[in-house]
């Protein structure tokens, strides 16, 4: 009745042409904690699709330390953090995550997309140009947008085609910002010479390490650990707590001068909520756990080149990727929701990605790896996708 009332408010026929074009989202009920094996709507399946890299969602000792915090400190913050919402826990967690990352500081962010909206918004307006990898994370260009400074978007992990976007910009600052690891893709930027280049054009370089941190490095710190990069050289990172570590949030760390911008610019900081202070406590738990179980990464490690190298035996194309994310291009959307199907079937969990996540035509599975998982998951793994990927190729 609506829709004949006020025809520009047809929600049917968005839909419907959602529907009609394979892009339609719908949700799934899971009704077991994260883990490499998981409860969905009463059937148990393999779990190929969560962040929680390194199998600490569900840590006895994350769940421990949440659960006496909300003993001690109760549930709700309460408030932001300019209010009284601020508390020892979060300011402790702040504290360890500016040593972990080996800045000064470190500010929490109560999701990673408004670390995003809020720390890019602070730094660039109007006069300003912000410069984005294609394939940078929905966040980051709608940060871009809402600062209103000139966006402009760089081939992927195109150093040449930055410099040269770069080079006829007339913007007053000029923030170059890219995902350390690409979330759809798996793949890492190119740091060191996004660095170099940013030096040359008095550039400011922002990372979102949303997928890197708690990984990549020998210290798991992430991608500017592998590369070696300091403060000086990637002057603002971003890092998220709901995928490897396990949790919920997100901080931005850089130096004292930044993080006090923020405290003063940031909307997204400021006018929100408090992350509940238990949530901070079990992070706290999770970066410990990161320093003494290193084993997790290793192991997470020695799946993704197991399952490489299975993949390559088979003749699955994987998209190039040293990372827990292993996507396997299928093209069609209709075909990778059918293959996504198929393997819900046989108990694989695996989304198909389509757009506008990703670009058009290149729709995939976005197969993830957990340190939960064992090698006879992973073998369990390639056979169903040798088979699903047989079947829908004969139909
Ligand atoms: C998940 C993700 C975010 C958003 O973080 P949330 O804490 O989930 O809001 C931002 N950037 C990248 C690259 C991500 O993958």
């Amino acid at each position: 009745m609506a829709d004949l009332l006020n025809p520009s408010f047809n929600l049917a026929e968005g839909l419907a042409a959602k529907k009609q074009q394979h892009l339609y989202r719908t949700r799934i009920e899971v009704e077991s904690p994260q883990s490499a094996e998981i409860r969905v709507e009463g059937r148990d399946y393999l779990n190929f699709c969560s962040n929680d890299y390194l199998g600490l969602a569900n840590h006895p000792d994350l769940v421990q330390s949440f659960k006496t915090a909300a003993d001690t400190c109760g549930v709700g913050s309460g408030a932001s953090h300019l209010i009284n919402g601020h508390s020892s826990a979060h300011q402790n967690l702040e504290l360890e995550l500016a040593e972990f990352t080996g800045r000064d500081r470190a500010l929490l962010f109560s999701t990673g997309y408004m670390a995003n909206l809020g720390v890019i918004s602070a730094l660039c307006g109007r006069n300003d140009a912000v410069f984005e990898d294609r394939l940078n994370h929905a966040s980051l260009i709608d940060a871009a947008i809402l600062s209103r400074a000139t966006l402009k978007r760089y081939r992927h992990n195109d150093v040449a085609h930055l410099e040269e976007t770069l080079s006829i910009s007339k913007g007053n600052r000029k923030l170059i910002v890219t995902d350390g690891v690409f979330s759809m893709d798996g793949d890492i930027a190119p740091m060191a010479g996004l660095a170099t280049v940013a030096k040359q054009h008095q550039a400011w370089l922002m990372v979102d390490d949303a997928h890197g941190i708690g990984f990549l490095g020998e210290q798991g710190t992430g991608t500017l650990e592998q590369f070696n990069l300091s403060e000086q050289d990637v002057p603002v990172l971003m890092g998220t707590l709901g995928k490897a570590l396990g949790t919920f949030g997100a901080f931005i760390a850089g130096s004292e001068e930044l993080i006090e911008t923020l405290i003063q610019n940031a909307r997204t900081y400021i006018y929100t909520t408090a992350l509940p202070p238990a949530v901070a406590a079990a992070t706290r738990t999770s970066l410990g756990l990161i320093k003494t179980e290193a084993w997790r990464r290793q192991h997470l490690t020695e799946l993704i080149s197991a399952f490489r190298t299975g993949a390559e035996q088979l003749g699955l194309a994987l998209m190039p990727s040293i990372t827990p994310i292993q996507p396997l291009q299928i093209g069609d959307a209709a075909r990778a929701m059918a293959i996504s199907e198929q393997l819900r079937q046989k108990g694989f969990l695996i989304s198909a990605i389509r757009p506008p996540t990703v670009p058009e035509g290149t729709s995939r599975l976005r197969i993830t790896l957990t340190a939960g998982h064992s090698h006879q998951h992973i073998e369990a793994l390639l056979e169903a996708l040798e088979q699903a990927c047989k079947a829908e190729r004969e139909t």
